[in-house]
């Protein structure tokens, strides 16, 4: 309802200006007359202009003049005989409302569009133009098919900490018979694909109760009202099927802090944020059977009052899968499709660190389309191991043409990284590779020996000597730069930057200079050096140059020192295109 208030205001003012003009004009210099005065006056006019029914004109005396009525040509005629100059204006039929009319109209329609366009985009349909009811899907546990307890792997700890939950919903007066404070509001925190809406639903299952599942977006709209009035008639639904579960993932579209934002959704999501407390709050006070669960991965950006007592009071963290939780995960997943038993399941968990349960679900799922397009009976070792190269350096792009001037030049670059990496030791490499592969002319492919967590100065460092392998092995080969060190580049300068002003480890010792969130919201995003002095951000820059050339220099150096080995991997990936880690040693020695 705001927004027709505004538009209302808007129109109102718009009339005052136009009223306004028209007297300013009408008095400093035309005098209003009849027409009858005007016919009556002829021989004391000068000039005349005639505008459809709208007359202005001169008097001899100097005085201008403004009428209206129906000028028939005889007039005219008459006018010019007594010398009057009249001139005639083809007639605009322009009135006040037209005016109006053409003014707002296409811009009300253009904004309108807009918005309802952004709205669509964001939610991803077309039916920009949405209505108040919740379309929350529904859950009900079924026998077939249904996400139980044992299909989340890998996540003990998690599970020991909702256990409560499932026995609340399947028992509810049970709580209230003990005096024990029931689990209301739970928010589930972690990247995305660690198994949060998951394990919601397994719950649901356990506890055999219905799921709701909502996401956070599709409460805000361009309309101040909807979000709430949708928020509202979810909470009814779920009342219907209490006791049950409401999921709403990505809770920070509509849980953001309220008063950060620009413009637009800005009151709406806040008067969806207070129902969304109002509703908290009921179920609390009437200790209804219901049990709601948010989702985010950004708990930092959420409005306090949404993690008060009585509220989202318990938070569950949901980790990326370590070693042992990926082999679990990696387990239930191949359950699920015809799996040789001499798969090795540790050895895959090893290579894909920093997975999620969704990445691996993805492996498996590409694996089995693998394994129908090649008409195999099983998912085996091998196929698993493609499916990840696929996914984590893209497809093979075989069909593209590659001169032997570039081949070698990509065998040199690709070598580069891998003499480097293996000469200094840091992450394996598992293999390396000319076959072009989506973007990548070349890959080198390095897995780290164990998930990090942290990162120590030494291992960036040596990350960015192995990033600038590449080029240096060019530079030193041919003479001579080319374009295929671009992204190699890209991420050590990111490496750098951080390091200089996120991490505190250059030589300007443990400073943030990070860019301070806040100004992001004035409008515009303030760049780091409007926050800084002139002399600071010329430092920064020197130390970040300095980090990059002393790494560079670092790996020419190595590869100077080894410029045998060089060659004979270049030539090898030459012959070969593909080379894995065996044959890498073989060359190289093991480091
Ligand atoms: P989130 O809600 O955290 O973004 P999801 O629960 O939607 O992630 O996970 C997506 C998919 O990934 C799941 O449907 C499941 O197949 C797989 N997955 C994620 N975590 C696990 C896990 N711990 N165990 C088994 N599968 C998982
Ligand atoms: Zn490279």
């Amino acid at each position: 309802m705001k927004y027709v208030i505004i538009w209302v205001i808007v129109f109102a003012v718009a009339l005052l200006i136009y009223k306004i003009t028209l007297d300013i004009q009408g008095a400093s210099q035309y005098k209003s007359i009849p027409f009858s005065d005007f016919i009556k006056q002829i021989d004391d006019i000068q000039e005349v202009v005639i505008k459809g029914e709208r007359i202005e004109g001169k008097f001899k005396s100097g005085e201008y003049f403004r009428t209206s009525g129906i000028v028939e040509f005889d007039l005219i005629k008459t006018m010019s005989e007594k010398g009057v100059s009249v001139s005639v204006i083809p007639e605009e039929k322009s009135s006040f409302l037209r005016d109006i009319i053409i003014a707002w109209v296409p811009t009300l329609i253009i904004i309108f569009l807009f918005f309802s366009l952004i709205r669509g985009i964001e939610r991803g349909n077309a039916r920009a133009i949405t209505f108040t009811r919740s379309k929350a899907k529904l859950f009900v546990p079924k026998k077939e098919n249904k996400v139980t307890f044992d299909d989340v792997a890998g996540l003990d700890e998690v599970k020991e900490e909702v256990k409560d939950i499932i026995e609340y919903l399947s028992n509810p007066d049970k709580f209230k018979g003990f005096g024990i404070r029931p689990p209301k509001g739970v928010i589930f925190i972690g990247p995305p694909g660690s198994g949060k809406t998951l394990l919601a639903r397994a719950i649901a299952n356990e506890a055999n109760v219905p799921f709701f599942y909502e996401v956070g977006s599709s409460f805000i709209e361009l309309f101040v009202g909807v979000g709430s009035s949708r928020i509202r008639d979810l909470f009814d639904r779920a009342r219907k099927q209490a006791p049950c579960i409401i999921f709403i993932d990505e809770i920070d579209a509509v849980g953001r802090t309220r008063g950060a934002g620009i413009g637009g959704g800005h009151d709406e999501r806040e008067q969806t944020l207070n129902q969304l407390l109002v509703e908290l709050d009921g179920i609390e006070s009437r200790g209804e059977p219901i049990v709601v669960v948010a989702a985010t991965n950004r708990p930092d950006i959420l409005d306090p009052a949404l993690l008060r007592p009585g509220r989202f009071d318990r938070k569950v963290y949901f980790p990326l899968p370590d070693l042992k939780g990926r082999i679990e995960i990696l387990k239930v997943h191949l359950k699920r499709v015809k799996a040789d038993p001499s798969i090795d399941v540790e050895r895959i968990a090893k290579s894909i660190p920093g997975f999620s349960g969704a990445d691996i679900e993805n492996i498996i799922n590409e694996a089995a389309i693998m394994a129908i397009r090649q008409k195999k009976e099983k998912i085996d070792q091998d196929l698993i191991m493609r499916a990840r190269d696929k996914l984590i350096m893209g497809v093979e792009r075989k069909g593209l043409y590659i001169t032997d001037d570039q081949k070698k030049r990509i065998a040199y670059h690709e070598a580069g990284h891998t003499l480097v990496a293996k000469i200094i030791g840091t992450d394996q490499v598992e293999k390396v590779s000319i076959i072009p592969r989506g973007r990548a002319l070349g890959v080198t492919m390095q897995i780290p020996e164990e998930d990090k967590y942290i990162m120590e100065k030494d291992y960036l460092l040596n990350k960015m000597v192995v990033l600038l392998g590449g080029r240096a092995s060019e530079e030193i080969v041919f003479n001579s730069l080319s374009t295929g060190a671009a992204d190699d580049i890209e991420k050590a300068t990111e490496v750098a930057k951080k390091m200089t002003y996120e991490w505190g480890m250059s030589s300007l010792g443990p400073i943030s200079f990070k860019v301070n969130e806040e100004y992001i919201f004035v409008g515009r995003e303030l760049t780091r050096r409007e926050q800084m002095s002139e002399e600071t951000a010329r430092k920064l820059d020197q130390e970040v140059i300095n980090i990059i050339s002393s790494c560079y220099n670092r790996a020419k150096s190595i590869i100077l020192e080894n410029i045998d080995k060089l060659h004979k991997l270049a030539q090898r990936l030459i012959e070969k295109e593909t080379l894995v880690k065996e044959e890498i040693e073989e060359i190289i020695g093991v480091s």
